[in-house]
């Protein structure tokens, strides 16, 4: 499996990845495009490049990566003026979780698995931020200006919640809702296959208004 995604600055981008330890494996440029293939252990990253750019939302979460040292990363990232943010210890991150911004502000996550023997023990966790993809989501349309949209969930006797809209759910099928966070939980955990949308306007129906008489 390569991943893949867009980013605004080739080169900057290749710095930033280079940080995480990844090489460069290929790499190609054009007039109006570049690409370049990068690995670490195994794992591929491909970014991609356009001229002009691609108008492409921030994203709450673009890649997790695991490390066998956080603390080593961390310090690496840091010696570059990379700001990075400690989230704790989830529990998929006995050894702890960061968060960093790649150069087109999309979230990074790093996470070492098992804490180390030569790690002192987690003094946290009742009061250090966890990560959550909800929130992430949730300040990203607030910072686009937010939303006036009102929670169009109800309980369980159709009662609307009424609290505000902080994210915009869809699915497969083409269903959207605006939910408040605890309601966009609920969907999430209970329908499979369900995400949280971007809020831009251009959708589908733009495209196809294109193509139509
Ligand atoms: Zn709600």
């Amino acid at each position: 499996m390569v991943a893949v995604t867009y980013v605004r600055d080739i080169d900057a981008s290749r710095a930033f990845y280079e940080l995480l330890g990844f090489h460069e494996h290929s790499s190609g440029r054009a007039d109006t495009s570049a690409w370049l293939a990068l690995h670490r252990d195994g794992h591929h990253v491909l970014l991609a490049s356009t001229r002009p750019p691609l108008e492409i939302p921030r994203l709450p979460l673009l890649f997790y990566f695991f490390f066998d040292d956080l603390d080593a990363v961390a310090g690496v990232l840091g010696a570059a003026r990379v700001e990075v943010t400690r989230m704790g210890h989830p529990p998929h991150a006995l050894g702890g979780e960061a968060k960093v911004l790649d150069p087109d502000g999309n979230t990074v996550l790093l996470g070492q698995r098992e804490r180390s023997p030569a790690q002192p023990p987690a003094a946290d966790d009742e009061t250090s931020p966890r990560f959550s993809l909800l929130k992430e989501a949730a300040a990203l349309v607030e910072a686009r200006g937010g939303t006036t949209a009102v929670c169009q969930v109800g309980d369980a006797r159709a009662a609307p919640c009424g609290k505000r809209a902080e994210v915009k759910l869809a699915d497969a099928a083409g269903d959207t809702v605006w939910a408040c966070l605890a309601h966009a939980d609920e969907i999430l955990v209970t329908v499979p296959g369900s995400f949280i949308a971007s809020q831009d306007e251009q959708g589908i129906a733009w495209f196809l208004s294109g193509r139509r008489g």
